[in-house]
């Protein structure tokens, strides 16, 4: 198997309004099938989901776990509002965003914006994934597949890699079960998520610093059909998700 991929140079920095997709297909030649990889800095620059801190006014709740956690409250008033559910308040703050998404500060970020800002997420990171999937097919007439990712820390792990937090047209998980091993057992249990694997690559490329490389294009990898699921298919269901149920029972005996 060979694949190919790139980043996509020359991309200025990104503000409130701006065309991305424009930007992206002015600086390469896509094709069809590729797949395009957005880091959701960018996305949320463009988008405009950008908040001034000094337009935040931090509530009891953000104060306390400020106090706690030595941050500053405007930013976990922040994080808050992204939020339904605070699963962890220190030593850091993970939460359940509105899309299921769990995640340190609600991937709010601090790097790559001006100061005074803080860079939320998209809100709806499979519908941006489609606008951008949309516009580059209008402006050239090529089918890509679309994923937005951010940089996200891991359970157990030390350090961090990429992470799909939106998707068009690609399927979240290659699904192996009832496929047969080397040996010809069937496989029960492996269900290959290819979208955070493709992020974690992509997010290598892009790096976390100056580069300036936001976008990402990989070519000649073959993937089956996307269905309309979306990023979701990647959220354990909380009925079967035993850490949370251990988090929540943390968080009730302390509480
Ligand atoms: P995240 O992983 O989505 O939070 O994004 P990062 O802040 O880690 O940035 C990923 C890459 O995008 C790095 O190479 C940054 O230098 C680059 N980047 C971030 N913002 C911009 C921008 O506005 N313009 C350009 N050209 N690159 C940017
Ligand atoms: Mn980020
Ligand atoms: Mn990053």
């Amino acid at each position: 198997m060979k694949v190919h991929a790139y980043t996509v140079d020359g991309i200025p920095l990104i503000r409130q309004g701006d065309d991305l997709a424009g930007i992206i297909c002015g600086r390469t030649h896509l094709q069809d099938g590729d797949i395009v990889v957005i880091s959701s800095t960018v996305v949320s620059k463009a988008e405009g989901n950008l908040r001034p801190v000094k337009a935040i006014s931090a509530g009891a709740e953000a104060q306390r776990i400020a106090l706690g956690s030595g941050r500053e409250p405007e930013f976990v008033q922040a994080v808050l509002d992204e939020s339904e559910e605070v699963l962890l308040e220190s030593p850091f703050l993970l939460v359940k965003r509105r899309n299921g998404y769990i995640c340190v500060n609600a991937g709010i970020d601090r790097s790559n914006i001006e100061d005074g800002y803080l860079l939320l997420l998209p809100p709806h990171p499979d519908a941006s994934a489609r606008r951008l999937q949309d516009a580059i097919r209008e402006k050239t007439g090529v089918d890509v597949r679309v994923m937005i990712t951010d940089t996200s820390g891991r359970a157990f792990r030390i350090g961090q890699t990429g992470a799909a937090i939106g998707i068009a047209g690609i399927p979240a998980t290659k699904d192996w079960r009832g496929t047969r091993d080397l040996f010809g057992r069937v496989l029960e249990v492996k269900n290959e998520a290819i979208t955070d694997e493709l992020a974690g690559f992509s997010n290598l490329l892009m790096g976390e610093g100056d580069g300036g490389t936001p976008v990402v294009v990989i070519r000649g990898l073959e993937l089956g059909p996307a269905n309309d699921n979306g990023i979701r298919e990647l959220y354990r269901p909380e009925s079967e998700d035993v850490i949370l149920k251990a988090l929540r029972e943390t968080a009730k005996v302390r509480g």
